[in-house]
């Protein structure tokens, strides 16, 4: 084992000897604080409590974030880039052993592999925004006569990020690299269902930047948030989350005019073209709907098959979805693991059940459950109604909704009406066919034959009720930087 992988298992194990999500200038705060028990979706048993803090805490976190920010914002690019780099390297070394990747996978429930998988990806993040930072140059015109404009980007200010349980690193990771590439200080709420992962990203992040730069509170949103929506220093909110809080703090964001990433839900379609390769098709529908236990904003969610496919597909699907082994998500053999929120499975259960009132067959529905934990076992479901809440509303669980179509225009209708417009999958062997059909979805971003369509280089962002401002490449970067144009004149 290498130093820096050392070093790793060291800072988890410190992060969890005292378990606190509140880190105010570089230090763990926990005395006199209150504390909140946090629960493993394995088991569905209480493994430690948390101290969590409120509005004292929250306002002084903005004010250390505050006061930090000119300080961070006067290192050269080359430098902060630097910074994201060894906290790059330090999640590659973490992402090749079990410590870290163990607590994402005890507090969220996702399968072990996929744990590391975060932790690589979130490495990604860091690294990408140093080289853009690095690499982005003034622009220059001289179009006036005796005139030239030259514009300049600096920090936007104070970000307050916001994120939620189900990717507890890599989505921090995606927005605290650039806010601090982009020379801001950052106020850090995690989810209350998985901290601890989150946590020890913060404590990371505090050995490679000045104490005070990322500063982190978890508590009732109503003392934590509120505070630093009002706040006049905060100048950007980068919040991931339901479409339904979304909008509370879109709301809330709008009073002072801080500027809002809103990464939202989805209801991605999946469409199965008439010339695609039904195994393949639903080889690729395996990760796009299982991936993260099913609990993934861009999962496939409105399944919509061209006829002359339809029953291979299917039966493909279903023969793969049947061998999914249900059960601990540290077992390697694992295909399933469970839902976070407790009161998650008996809400699959019901949508479930109010689509087969609406006329849904059950194609598979049989998987062996664990007798503890939030277990649901992998469903299919083809002739779903259009009109199921099944098909139209994020389903966020291993529930496959399946439908089939005659006509290409007709399918898409049905995705068109949802209103959400985050991610969306096309499978065909006409690959400027599928394109084009990718091009007509209400998604920013497509995967054309591929369960994995997301790339830290490249902007990841949704319309509608999936939200607004983008993550990911020069765009993620341009959201947390305030631009200035300097007008030099004749004199
Ligand atoms: P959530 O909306 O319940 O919680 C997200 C965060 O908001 C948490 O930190 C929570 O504490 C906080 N929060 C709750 N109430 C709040 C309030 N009134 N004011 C301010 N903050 C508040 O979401 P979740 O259950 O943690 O995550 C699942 C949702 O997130 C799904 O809808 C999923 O699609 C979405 N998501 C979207 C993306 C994306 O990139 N578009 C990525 C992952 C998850």
């Amino acid at each position: 084992m290498n130093s820096a992988a050392n070093t790793m298992e060291q800072l988890v194990a410190s992060v969890l000897a005292a378990p606190t999500a509140v880190r105010i200038d570089g230090e763990p705060r926990s005395a006199g604080l209150a504390r909140s028990e946090l629960i493993a979706p394995a088991d569905g048993a209480v493994w430690t409590d948390v101290a969590v803090g409120g509005t004292a805490e929250a306002t002084e976190a903005v004010a250390a974030a505050a006061r930090t920010l000119p300080r961070w914002s006067a290192y050269e690019p080359a430098r902060r880039g630097e910074a994201l780099r060894a906290v790059a390297d330090d999640l590659d070394a973490a992402a090749g052993q079990q410590a870290w990747p163990g607590l994402i996978t005890r507090e969220t429930g996702k399968r072990l592999a996929e744990s590391k998988a975060e932790l690589g990806l979130s490495a990604v993040y860091f690294r990408v925004f140093a080289d853009l930072i690095e690499k982005q140059e003034s622009v220059r015109f001289d179009a006036v006569p005796g005139h030239s404009h030259v514009v300049e980007a600096g920090p936007a200010g104070v970000v307050a990020v916001l994120t939620p349980w189900n990717f507890p690193v890599s989505i921090p990771a995606r927005k605290i690299a650039p806010a601090l590439a982009a020379g801001c200080s950052v106020t850090f709420k995690p989810s209350e269902l998985a901290p601890m992962s989150s946590m020890v990203l913060a404590a990371l992040i505090d050995r490679h930047v000045p104490g005070g730069v990322v500063d982190t509170v978890l508590g009732d949103p109503a003392d934590v948030v509120d505070p630093w929506l009002e706040h006049p220093d905060v100048r950007a909110v980068s919040f991931t989350g339901s479409t339904r809080v979304g909008r509370l703090v879109a709301a809330g964001a709008a009073a002072n005019f801080q500027r809002t990433v809103l990464e939202l839900g989805g209801c991605a379609p999946f469409v199965v073209l008439a010339d695609a390769d039904p195994e393949a098709a639903a080889r690729t529908l395996m990760v796009a709907k299982y991936r993260n236990n099913g609990q993934s904003c861009i999962a496939a969610n409105q399944i919509l098959v061209a006829r002359p496919v339809a029953d291979a597909f299917v039966e493909a699907f279903a023969a793969a979805s049947r061998e999914l082994t249900v059960g601990d998500p540290l077992d390697e053999t694992t295909g399933l693991g469970p839902m976070a929120p407790a009161g998650d499975p008996a809400r699959l259960r019901n949508l479930v059940q109010a689509a087969v009132a609406d006329g849904a067959r059950v194609v598979v529905d049989s998987a062996d459950l664990p007798p503890a934990g939030h277990f649901a076992a992998p469903t299919v479901l083809t002739d779903v109604s259009p009109d199921s809440a099944v098909f139209r509303d994020e389903i966020f669980g291993p529930v496959a909704a399946i439908r089939t179509f005659d006509d290409v225009d007709e399918a898409l209708a049905h995705h068109h009406d949802t209103g959400y417009g985050l991610a969306g999958y096309v499978c065909g062997t006409d690959l400027d066919a599928a394109r084009a059909v990718g091009r007509r979805l209400r998604a920013g971003i497509v995967g054309v034959n591929t369960g994995t369509p997301n790339y830290p280089g490249a902007p990841f962002g949704g319309t509608g009720l999936s939200g607004l401002g983008y993550e990911g490449g020069r765009q993620g970067l341009e959201e947390f930087q305030a631009f200035r144009t300097i007008a030099m004149g004749p004199g």
